[in-house]
């Protein structure tokens, strides 16, 4: 969305293990069907943290929007991004930064809703969904994320209610801009986007 800077790709050992055991399921899936599945999985998967990744996410989030417009019930979109993270990893090393990607994850999965979603949306920048949400609600829910984030590390948050008819797109530019808003205000903080106003795109 907004400069998305250039997060530095890399491949960390711990992941290596588990793509080549989904690989190796996939060579010996007993079906083209099931292979095909296998491979699916992996691409849309995270390796480092295992949620969905932004391919994946792309799919859950059409369908969710697509749930919302068929039963008129509240969606949220929030984005979080880790405060500081490249600080972080300066001081305690990379690894201790995918340590601290994993438990955080993990936190965060933990305290969601079965029907909420998470996704890993760039290094250090998490999507998540909230089904039958108020923005209000949506609020609390990801300043309660936002305070279990593990090892004293503070992250910021952007939340946006979907409005009828609204785009995935147009949503999740206002979570960004309401992102943008937290990091500039101070971080450490959530913000919410206004809804647009009536008449413009
Ligand atoms: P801000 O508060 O403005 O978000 O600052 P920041 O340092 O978090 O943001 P910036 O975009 O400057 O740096 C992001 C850092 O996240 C740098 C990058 O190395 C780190 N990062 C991204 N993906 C991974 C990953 O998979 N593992 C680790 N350890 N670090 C990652
Ligand atoms: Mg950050
Ligand atoms: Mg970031």
């Amino acid at each position: 969305v907004h400069k998305r800077r250039n997060v530095r790709e890399h491949l960390p050992e711990a992941v290596r293990p588990r793509i080549a055991r989904a690989l190796h399921q996939a060579y010996n899936a007993p079906t083209a069907a099931d292979a095909q599945r296998q491979l699916e999985r992996l691409a849309t998967t995270d390796a480092l943290t295992d949620i969905e990744n932004r391919r994946g996410w792309q799919s859950t989030i059409d369908e969710e929007a697509e749930r919302s417009d068929r039963n008129g019930a509240d969606l949220c979109l929030a984005l979080l991004d880790l405060d500081h993270f490249k600080k972080y990893n300066d001081q305690n090393g990379h690894l201790a930064g995918d340590d601290l990607l994993r438990d955080t994850t993990r936190s965060w999965k933990a305290q969601l809703r079965s029907g909420d979603h998470i996704a890993r949306y760039g290094g250090e920048e998490f999507v998540v969904s909230l089904a039958d949400t108020s923005l209000d609600e949506a609020v609390a829910i990801i300043d309660r994320l936002r305070k279990s984030t593990p090892d004293s590390i503070t992250c910021s948050a952007g939340v946006a209610q979907r409005q009828p008819g609204e785009s995935v797109e147009a949503l999740t530019e206002r979570a960004d801009a309401a992102l943008y808003r937290a990091k500039s205000d101070g971080r450490n903080r959530t913000r919410t986007s206004p809804e647009p106003v009536p008449g413009t795109p």
